[in-house]
């Protein structure tokens, strides 16, 4: 199925997953809002912005609206779905991709890192579906895809061998968000709103995870393809909004799929 006529907001879209995604639902016809804050880069890093990203997908002949929007503001998240609905007409896709980590365990946790994980990885998907769902409804129906990660699932029980430390609070944050997803994919299921979540299998070199300090702790660390995330979330939106309620990883969604 062509995402023809389709309008996909993708947040985190200034780079690594997102701005794969966001490219690849382009490709498959959808008219794309890069959503995220980034709009100059400062810091070589953290390279992409908005607008460069939008940029490269007119290039490829795809269409495509920079949005600015910080996941953290109401403000922001409310501005920005109204831009992309004023300006390119509906809202059919929207997918939750805006998250960071952050170091600590509960003991050396400082306050506002604990702020910033819930505002940004779980508040900021909850604002915007709630944001979206009028269009979505308008639109008559469509797809919310949350991004995911298997350290929703880590470290299941113990006794531990070699216990790492840190981490606990991005599995709690995306432990919580796959709940939601399937949650929320029994409330809108009359909607036509398919929700489903996805995760990289493991780690894909974008500029977070080079950032966290497990992989600059390790460096023989071991990277999956990149565009696995984006060929999976286009097959995701290219199905029927009955596909719904689905925790799924990329690389058995391409691998099922022969994608
Ligand atoms: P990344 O390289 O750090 O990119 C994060 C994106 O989020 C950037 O585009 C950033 O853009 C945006 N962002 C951060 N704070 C924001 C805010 N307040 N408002 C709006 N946008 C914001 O991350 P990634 O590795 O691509 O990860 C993407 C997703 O995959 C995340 O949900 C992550 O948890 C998940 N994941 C990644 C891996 C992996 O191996 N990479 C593994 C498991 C799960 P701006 O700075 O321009 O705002």
């Amino acid at each position: 199925m062509s995402l023809e006529g389709k309008v996909a907001l993708v947040t985190g879209a200034s780079r690594g997953i997102g701005e794969d995604i966001a490219k690849h639902l382009a490709a498959a016809g959808a008219t794309v809002a890069v959503a995220a804050r980034t709009e100059e880069v400062s810091d070589p890093r953290l390279p992409g912005t908005i607008h460069t990203v939008a940029a490269a997908i007119r290039e490829a002949g795809g269409k495509a609206l920079a949005v600015r929007m910080d996941v953290r503001s109401p403000e922001s998240v409310s501005a920005g779905v109204e831009k992309t609905v004023s300006e390119l007409g509906r809202l059919d896709i929207i997918v939750n991709n805006a998250a960071v980590l952050v170091p600590g365990t509960i003991e050396t946790i400082k306050e506002r890192h604990i702020d910033l994980i819930w505002e940004i990885d779980l508040r900021g998907p909850l604002l915007l579906i709630k944001h979206s769902i009028p269009h979505m409804r308008a639109a008559g129906g469509g797809h919310i895809i949350n991004i995911s990660s298997v350290a929703a699932l880590f470290p299941g029980p113990g006794p531990y061998d070699n216990p790492r430390k840190g981490g606990a609070f991005y599995g709690m944050i995306k432990a919580g968000l796959e709940r939601y997803t399937q949650g929320l994919a029994m409330e809108l299921q009359d909607a036509s709103i398919a929700v489903n979540a996805l995760s990289p299998e493991g780690r894909i070199k974008t500029p977070g995870n080079l950032f966290g300090e497990n992989s600059r702790e390790n460096p023989s660390l071991e990277f999956e393809a990149a565009d696995l995330m984006g060929k999976a979330a286009r097959w995701i939106c290219e199905q029927p909004a009955t596909y719904t309620g689905h925790i799924l990883f990329d690389v058995d969604v391409c691998r099922d799929r022969g994608l």
